[in-house]
């Protein structure tokens, strides 16, 4: 069970300690899509989430996307396809596309935090490989 429970949650991206994550040890940020960065199925995502990311990048940290999301293309793809490392139909909570964004981003998953809502694929698949967990959650919505 203990594989459930992320290291913490959170309400939103925003709310965040980049700096104290920094000073755990933590170069990476992997960040879920849907219902994380943006709504379900966003079309588009806000401007100030681009704008947070920038500055994580800015400040040093390496900025990935690990979406379990199966359709290719699509805006909101194609803009943080040009932007950030990401990787679609990760296949969470399996290891494989956890590992090959990590290697993309050459940190080791000790180094890494992930930033998702699901218990079930964000957070036991980072669990499972020593990776920090945050559990971002989803207003008006039960976890699942
Ligand atoms: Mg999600």
């Amino acid at each position: 069970m203990g594989f459930l429970l992320p290291a913490e949650t959170v309400d939103s991206i925003h709310e965040i300690d980049y700096e104290r994550l920094r000073a755990q040890g933590i170069r990476a940020l992997l960040f879920d899509l849907d219902n994380t960065l943006g709504p379900r199925r966003a079309h588009r995502l806000r401007p100030e989430v681009y704008a947070l990311l920038e500055r994580l990048e800015a400040d040093g940290f390496r900025v990935g996307v690990l979406s379990n999301r199966r359709r290719l293309g699509g805006a909101v793809i194609d803009e943080l396809c040009n932007r950030f490392a990401l990787l679609q139909a990760a296949g969470k909570p399996g290891r494989v596309g956890f590992l090959v964004l990590l290697a993309e981003l050459e940190v080791a998953p000790g180094e890494a935090a992930m930033i998702g809502d699901r218990y079930l694929t964000d957070v036991i698949g980072a669990n499972r490989l020593g990776m920090h967990a945050i559990r971002v959650r989803r207003h008006g919505h039960a976890s699942r």
